[in-house]
């Protein structure tokens, strides 16, 4: 069967090199390599840009990213069973695929890219939401990506792209939000993947934006928006008690109720009122 790079399939790929999927690695691979192609297109134009791939598993997703043209793949894979076929890959593109093996959360993958960078990645589900916080959080603004094209559980990419009063909506919306574009680009359904799980899955797209969508002291934002969730069904000047003596009259200074939830409260409110926090003494 021909395929879209002349290497052989992917099944056979798995079957040659014993790639039988470990629950533990959280490995659902993909074996359609048009698929592999049409999320790796979900990046971008990715002919000028180096992508970072976590997990690359057996390769699908990194033959897609090669074949749409990205100049560079950097590939951390945890799994050395995975590492031959991978070096096959790297062999029909050279001087264009490096693989690094261990544990994408332990690995500072910036000795290893130049810029522009993009991350592209069907996520092992374990440690996702782990890595995109990560991502979200540098010390500095903006980070040393460009853009995240990420496979999450569906699940979680609604959380990702919540607006405010619906289930979803938290804090991973409002960090994911305050300095970022998100949006889900693709929904596919369990049998896109081998072995099926049992969840639908989804592909977010986040664009960095230049600075953050409103001002506010990173630290100070985070404090505001965990308390008030921690605790989502509490009003907020009983969830938001601990963050300033003051509280209540700091939420009516901002034009928020105090008697109001976390979960109604929209981006913009969140960053007035840790902007309030920071400026009031205490
Ligand atoms: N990219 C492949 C695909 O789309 O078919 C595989 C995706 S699979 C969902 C997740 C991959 O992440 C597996 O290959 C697994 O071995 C790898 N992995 C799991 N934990 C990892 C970690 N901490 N660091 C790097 N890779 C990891």
């Amino acid at each position: 069967m021909s395929t879209i790079d002349g290497l052989p399939p992917l099944r056979d790929v798995i079957t040659r090199h014993e790639l039988r999927a470990k629950k533990q690695l959280g490995q659902n691979f993909l074996l359609d390599l048009n698929l592999t192609s049409k999320i790796a297109r979900s990046a971008g134009d990715l002919s000028g840009a180096d992508v970072i791939e976590v997990g690359p598993g057996p390769g699908g997703l990194t033959r897609g990213l090669l074949a749409e043209g990205a100049r560079r793949v950097l590939a951390i894979e945890k799994d050395p069973r995975a590492l031959p076929a991978l070096a096959e890959i790297a062999v029909a593109y050279p001087g264009r695929l490096e693989v690094i093996e261990g544990d994408a959360l332990a690995i500072d993958p910036l000795a290893h890219v130049t810029p522009p960078i993009k991350i592209v990645a069907n996520l092992p589900y374990n440690i996702g939401t782990e890595l995109l916080v990560g991502w979200l959080t540098p010390p500095e603004w903006p980070p040393f990506w460009q853009s995240l094209t990420l496979m999450f559980q569906k699940e979680v990419a609604e959380r990702i792209v919540a607006k405010p009063g619906s289930k979803a909506y938290g804090r991973l919306a409002l960090l994911a939000q305050w300095r970022a574009d998100a949006r889900i680009v693709m929904i596919l359904p369990p049998e896109a993947f081998v072995p099926a799980p049992k969840i639908h899955s989804a592909v977010v797209h986040l664009t960095a934006l230049p600075e953050p969508r409103f001002p506010a002291d990173a630290k100070i934002l985070n404090q505001v928006v965990a308390a008030g969730f921690n605790q989502r069904r509490k009003m907020l000047r009983a969830s938001l008690r601990g963050v300033h003596p003051q509280i209540e009259a700091l939420l009516e200074e901002v034009g928020i109720a105090p008697t109001a939830r976390a979960e109604e409260i929209g981006l913009e409110q969140f960053c007035a009122l840790a902007r309030a926090v920071a400026a009031a003494p205490r």
